[in-house]
C-alpha cells in the first residue's frame, strides 16, 4: 500500500462517522424537515464549525466548510442550497412566512383604503366607494342598454368606461339607441426648442340619439388652451430672430 493510499484510507476512516450519522435536516425554502445524511458531493457545503473574520467587511465572519461534506437536496423542493440544520431551517422559513403574511395584510389594507374612497363623477353622479364605481362601469359595458341618462352625461364616467375597456384613443360604442363617440381636442404644441411635445389632449364626447337624430356634445368645455410659448406665438414672430 502506497503512502498516498494509506493517507486516503486514514481520511476515509476519519470521515466515516460524519457521513454515517443520521441527521435532522430542513429546508429554508419550503419548510420541510427530514432525516438524511451528509454526502460526498453536492453544492451546499457543510460548515466545519470554524470561523474566520472577513478580510474587508468589518464584523463579518466567513463560515469555513468541510471540503467534501455536503448537504443532500431537499426531498420536497429538490433545492440543495436551502438545506441546513432542521431547527434553523424551520426558524428561517417561519420568519419569512410571517413577513410575507404581514406584507399581504398591508397590501390588502392599502387596497381596501383605495376602494373605500368615494368617486365623484359630477352632474349628481356619485359613488360611495371606488369599487362600486368600477363595478358599475363593468355592468354598463356588459349591458350598454342599461346606461342611465346621468351616466351618459358624465364626461368622467364615459372617459373611464372607455379607458378600462378599450384603452386610450378615439372610440365609439352604442349605448341603447345612443351612439357615443369619444374624441379629443388636440392641445399639444412644440416646446420652444422644438425638441419635445407639450400640452395635452382633452377627451370629449359626441352623443347621437339615433332615434331622433339629435346630437349633443359634452366635455369639450373642460378644455383649457395651454399657455402660448415663443414658438407658437405670432406676436413674437413664431420665436424667429428679428
Ligand atoms: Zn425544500
Amino acid at each position: 500500500m502506497s503512502a498516498f493510499e494509506k493517507l486516503s484510507a486514514l481520511k476515509d476512516k476519519m470521515m466515516k462517522p460524519i457521513y454515517d450519522k443520521r441527521r435532522h435536516l430542513g429546508c429554508e425554502m419550503c419548510g420541510t424537515t427530514f432525516y438524511g445524511h451528509y454526502q460526498k458531493d453536492g453544492h451546499n457545503a457543510v460548515p466545519n464549525g470554524k470561523e474566520t473574520p472577513h478580510p474587508t467587511k468589518k464584523g463579518w465572519v466567513i463560515l469555513e466548510t468541510y471540503s467534501d461534506v455536503f448537504y443532500p437536496v431537499c426531498p420536497s423542493c429538490c433545492l440543495c442550497i436551502s438545506v441546513t440544520d432542521a431547527k434553523q431551517a424551520k426558524e428561517v422559513y417561519l420568519e419569512r412566512q410571517e413577513k410575507q403574511k404581514k406584507r399581504e395584510e398591508r397590501r390588502a389594507a392599502k387596497e381596501e383604503k383605495r376602494n373605500a374612497a368615494p368617486v365623484n363623477c359630477g352632474k349628481r353622479l356619485f359613488f360611495e366607494r371606488r369599487d362600486l364605481f368600477y363595478k358599475r362601469l363593468e355592468q354598463v359595458w356588459e349591458n350598454p342598454e342599461n346606461i342611465k341618462p346621468v351616466e351618459l352625461l358624465s364626461t368622467s364616467f364615459l372617459d373611464e368606461l372607455f379607458i378600462i375597456h378599450s384603452g386610450l384613443g378615439v372610440r365609439s360604442k352604442m349605448f341603447a339607441h345612443y351612439k357615443v363617440k369619444k374624441l379629443f381636442i388636440d392641445g399639444t404644441y412644440m416646446s420652444n426648442s422644438g425638441k419635445s411635445k407639450m400640452g395635452w389632449f382633452t377627451p370629449y364626447f359626441v352623443i347621437e340619439n339615433t332615434k331622433t337624430g339629435k346630437v349633443r356634445e359634452h366635455g369639450a368645455e373642460r378644455h383649457v388652451e395651454p399657455r402660448k410659448n415663443r414658438r407658437n406665438d405670432p406676436d413674437r414672430n413664431w420665436g424667429l430672430p428679428e
